[in-house]
């Protein structure tokens, strides 16, 4: 069975190199929509695949990161990413550039990581990331799968890679969250029933 949450957030970015000028050349904005799809073939002790509560905490605070902020590729000029980071508190710096299909497997890689060492008790068993989808304009989406999220084709994603701004990491209950996310420190879920 596959289970789905839908979070949002708007964000910045240029995405060089794309065939459309105003995508390439100038820096503009998304109503972004990113679904979380998991899957399972057994339920939990509240009979589901899930909990969609257990995302409220570090999953939501890892996509909320993009909220208002600007997505900047690290391999972008280093002047207009040090005016950015000058400017706007809120910036996500990327090992990759911030289209659709690579936002999808960032937060893939993201989530994965996460859900890898995040403990449930409450008998939730076998869940898996099955997909990440990103909506960056309501008529096109980008899907990553676990092949695509570590795609060496498309190139490895090094966690490492990905910092987030002071602000960004003040706005998260526990400021640290990434840093244990990369170590895989265990995150125990709560009971729910
Ligand atoms: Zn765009």
């Amino acid at each position: 069975m596959i289970i789905r949450k839908l979070f949002k957030f708007e964000n910045a970015h240029i995405v060089r190199g794309c065939s459309t000028q105003r995508c390439r050349a100038s820096l503009h904005g998304h109503s972004y929509k990113v679904e979380v799809l998991f899957e399972s073939q057994y339920l939990d002790h509240g009979q589901m695949v899930y909990d969609f509560g257990l995302m409220k905490q570090g999953m939501k605070e890892l996509i909320d990161s993009f909220d208002h902020a600007i997505a900047l590729w690290d391999g972008d000029d280093s002047e207009y990413i040090a005016d950015m980071k000058k400017h706007s508190q809120r910036w996500v710096q990327l090992p990759i550039s911030p289209s659709a299909e690579q936002f999808s497997r960032v937060i893939f890689v993201m989530i994965d990581t996460l859900l890898g060492c995040t403990k449930s008790i409450n008998g939730e068993r076998g869940v898996k990331l099955h997909s990440i989808i990103v909506h960056e304009t309501d008529t096109g989406y980008a899907q990553a799968f676990a092949e695509d999220a570590y795609s060496e084709i498309m190139g490895r994603i090094e966690l490492d890679k990905i910092l987030f701004s002071d602000e960004v990491r003040s706005s998260w209950n526990d400021p640290k969250l990434w840093e244990k996310v990369k170590k895989g420190e265990m995150f125990v879920n709560p009971r729910t029933v």
